[in-house]
Order: C-alpha cells, then structure tokens, then sequence
C-alpha cells in the first residue's frame, strides 16, 4: 500500500531547542494511526509541524509524494490537509453555521459549499438543531463534533487530529472514534490521530507509532502493539 503521509527524518522544535528527534511515519491512504506517547513526548509539536505552525529544521514531510514544508496554510488545505487542533479552535463569538463556514475559507469553490455543509449537518444532526448557537454555548462533545464537522467542509484527505476524547464523557469518545471508523470505511479519509486515551485510540486505528522524548520508539499494526506486554507496560501505562 502507498502512503499517503510519509514523514522522513523530522526534526524540529521552539526556538532552537529541539523536541522532535528524527522522526519517521508511514501512513497508508485510507488508515487511521495513531500516536501515543506520554504528556511532553512531542506528539502536538509532530502535527503543529506537520501542518506548518513549527517550522522543521530537518526532514521532509510528503503528502502523496509532494514535500509539504514551506507551503501556506491555503495550499496546505488545499492539497487535502486539516489540522484540528488540541483544544478545539471553535470560535465562541460565532454561531455553529459560521464557524462552519470558515472551514471553506481557503476551498478552491467557495460557492459550492453548500453540498458539504449539508453532508455536515446529516452527519452531526445536533450540530444542525444548533446552528444558530454562539459557540460559547456548546457542551463539550458538541464543541469537539462542531471542531471535525469544521475540518470536513474542506474535504480533506488527511485528517491531523490532537486529543479529540480530551475532557469528554465516554459515551461521546466512542461516538467520536465510531465517527472516525465511519468516515475512513466511507470515505477513505487518513487520520493521524493523538490520543492520550490509549485504549479508545487502539480500538480504532489500523497502525499506531509510539513517542517518548521526541522520538518513534516503536511503529506497528495496532494489534501488534497490544500485544506486546513489554511496549503497553512501558510506553502505554496498561
Ligand atoms: P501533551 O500531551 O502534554 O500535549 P505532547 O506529547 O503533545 O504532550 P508536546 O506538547 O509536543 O508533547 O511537547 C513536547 C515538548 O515541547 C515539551 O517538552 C514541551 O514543554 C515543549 N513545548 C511544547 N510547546 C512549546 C512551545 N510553544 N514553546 C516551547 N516549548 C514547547
């Protein structure tokens, strides 16, 4: 299978000090991976890098075969990247529709947003009966559906997703992961999803790579890493 992302060599970090060490990642179209590690490991410095708010002092980051790094943030929504960040990014001040709408910002059609608002709202039916909503008044789960319904206007091909189960009940993780299994089994979207939340995150994803100190200390199927007592006792906390 070909990899849709494939990360060789990455190296990047804040201000001169590094935090990402050399990291490669595969990840075959229409797969989820996932990446654990403990608090501090990189795992948020390894998407902002992927998506271009960390700039990389080494490496190349291919999407479909075509080196990413440098490119603005339009071009990379463009070429099929979303990035939905650790904490959400859902605009308070603006309605659920509104926050939709700028999900579209950068799509080629602008006008033709209509269609994916509208698969959208089939797809979080909530999300519709609040559409007039200021995002302020949001629970959390909604907040977080509101957050991927965002990231899906602008049909993207790899889905960059920090922490989705973060504070939420778990009714609302497995409907979130239940989501996630949907949209690639459907829609062939890649995501590499960041999840503290080993368990839910292995339930779902195809592949997983684990992270400590900035680098990839193990890479495998996610029923391979499961399987290895060592790893899961050492890396996994379980
Ligand atoms: P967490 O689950 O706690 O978010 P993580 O695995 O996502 O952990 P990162 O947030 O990527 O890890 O942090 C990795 C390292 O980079 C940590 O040592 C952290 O202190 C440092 N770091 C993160 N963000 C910044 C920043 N904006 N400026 C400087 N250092 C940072």
């Amino acid at each position: 299978m070909t990899a849709l992302l494939r990360v060789e060599g990455l190296t990047a970090g804040y201000g001169g000090v590094p935090v990402l060490h050399d990291v490669d990642l595969a990840v075959p179209e229409g797969t989820i991976c996932a990446v654990l590690g403990a608090n501090g490991a990189g795992k948020t410095t390894l998407l902002r890098t992927l998506s271009g708010m960390v700039r990389p002092d080494r490496g190349r980051i291919l999407l479909d075969g075509s080196d990413l790094r440098g490119l603005p943030v339009e071009q990379l929504i463009r070429r099929g990247l979303a990035h939905v960040p650790e904490g959400r990014g859902v605009i308070d001040e603006l309605t659920v529709e509104e926050n939709l709408w700028l999900g579209g910002l950068f799509r080629a059609d602008r006008r033709a947003l209509r269609g994916p608002l509208r698969e959208a709202y089939e797809l979080f039916p909530a999300l519709y009966a609040r559409r007039r909503h200021a995002g302020h008044q949001l629970s959390g789960g909604e907040r977080q559906m509101l957050a991927l319904a965002r990231a899906l206007v602008a049909k993207p091909r790899l889905m960059l997703l920090d922490e989705p189960s973060l504070g939420l009940a778990p009714l609302v993780v497995a409907q979130i992961m239940a989501l996630l299994r949907r949209l690639r089994d459907d829609g062939g979207l890649t995501v590499l999803l960041v999840e503290q939340n080993v368990r839910s995150a292995l339930s779902v994803a195809d592949s997983a790579v684990v992270m400590a100190q900035g680098r990839v200390v193990a890479a495998d199927s996610a029923g391979a890493l499961v399987g290895d007592d060592a790893l899961r006792h050492a890396y996994l906390g379980f």
